[in-house]
């Protein structure tokens, strides 16, 4: 809204950053975004700062939906994070904790970590009944279709789906029971399930899979899209058509910049962009959503889609469609993106042995807004200047 009226409507007015909201098409144009009550009030050229209490320069930045990031650890084992400071300092607003609760673990899961933190977090609940406490994905009879689909059905509005993973058996039981459960509950399965000569890829993802279910470490060494030529093997391309779903989960062991960049050239970029966000991913690759969406820029994705894959794809995969956009009258989730340029080098890791690779470019977060409010703020954008400091009036604290 544009008024002639200079009192305040907005409680924040995000002035001059190139805007990118896929959902409403909007593609890197030059837009204004307000806010006012924890939603978004307006997407427009020019609004008036004085109808903003408090504005921000950000000119020469990104403006996105707040990123999602649909592969993160937040529970069940060591390398485990606390969702708030990896998440909201990388403009990121909503994560999905990828299987580390299960039927028996989630309550805690959700008292201790989903509903104090600010980072709205979801759940891919394991198929095995602990999650990922102790070794309980490598035990059958923890694994129930059953009963996890009882636990999605209690808690569909932080349950979006089922996470099979790292079970090192012959056989196909932990994800047949896993498909089983999330076809009873109308969601759909993350699967890290690394190939055996019992449990071939082809077979996991033509056979046992659904359509609409996730492939995540998809350009994992261990997982090898490409054959010893880099050509992507035609499989893959099978189980694209009908409906599998391709998610980068980063990680500390499953980004290989070899087979990465061979599948983008091939015309295979991922669906969704995911960080695996755990100790070791963070501390070998930095592996955060800005760095990983960088990535796939430096492979030649272009930024529109880089977006789109970090924000309204991963909304709609986890049936949240009132996320990842910018549309008036929608929560205040926001990102602004400094796309810097310079010298930087990112590596990858696992056997491709954490090789770096030089480039010009970067996205580097600056300013998280969640719910409206302003959650991380690297440079102070949206503060006011020291000198308007209140002298002091002597009295001790
Ligand atoms: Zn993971």
């Amino acid at each position: 809204m544009t008024t002639s009226d200079s009192r305040p409507i907005y409680d924040l007015l995000l002035h001059g950053g190139t805007v990118y909201d896929p959902a409403n098409g909007i593609n890197g144009e030059a837009l204004d975004v307000a806010v006012s009550g924890g939603v978004i009030a307006a997407v427009e050229a020019d609004i008036s700062r004085s109808l903003a209490r408090r504005a921000a320069d950000v000119r020469d930045m990104i403006v996105t939906p707040g990123l999602i990031d649909l592969h993160a650890h937040f529970f069940g084992y060591f390398g485990a994070i606390q969702p708030d400071p990896l998440c909201l300092s990388t403009c990121v607003t909503t994560a999905v904790d990828a299987g580390g609760s299960g039927h028996l673990t989630f309550d805690r899961f959700n008292e201790t970590v989903i509903a104090p933190a600010t980072t709205r977090v979801f759940a891919f609940l394991n198929i095995a009944g602990e999650g990922m406490v102790g070794q309980p994905e490598q035990d059958l009879e923890g694994m129930s279709a059953e009963l996890a689909a009882q636990k999605i059905a209690q808690r569909p509005d932080l349950i979006v789906g089922i996470k099979v993973a790292h079970y090192a058996g012959p056989g196909w039981e932990a994800l047949d029971r896993g498909v089983e459960a999330a076809k009873d509950t109308g969601t759909f399965v993350m699967v890290d399930q690394t190939p055996i000569a019992s449990r071939p890829m082809d077979k996991m993802m033509l056979k046992h899979m659904e359509p609409g279910d996730v492939v995540t470490h998809c350009y994992a060494v261990s997982k090898p899209m490409t054959d010893p030529q880099d050509r992507v093997r035609d499989y893959f391309f099978k189980a694209r058509d009908r409906g599998i779903v391709f998610d980068v989960g980063h990680g500390a062991g499953s980004f290989s910049w070899r087979i990465a960049q061979a599948a983008i050239d091939q015309n295979f970029p991922p669906d969704t962009i995911s960080t695996d966000l755990h100790h070791s991913s963070y501390l070998t690759n930095q592996a955060t959503m800005p760095e990983t969406m960088s990535k796939m820029l430096v492979c030649g994705v272009p930024l529109a889609d880089v977006v789109e894959m970090s924000t309204w794809r991963p909304a709609q995969k986890i049936g949240h469609p009132e996320l990842g956009t910018l549309s008036v009258a929608g929560v205040a989730d926001i990102a602004v993106l400094r796309h810097a340029e310079g010298e930087f080098g990112f590596t990858d890791n696992g056997s491709s042995g954490n090789r770096v690779r030089r480039a010009g470019q970067r996205l580097e977060p600056e300013i998280t807004i969640k719910g409206g409010q302003v959650a991380w703020d690297r440079n102070g954008l949206t503060r006011d200047d020291w000198s308007h400091t209140v002298p002091q009036d002597g009295r001790l604290p």
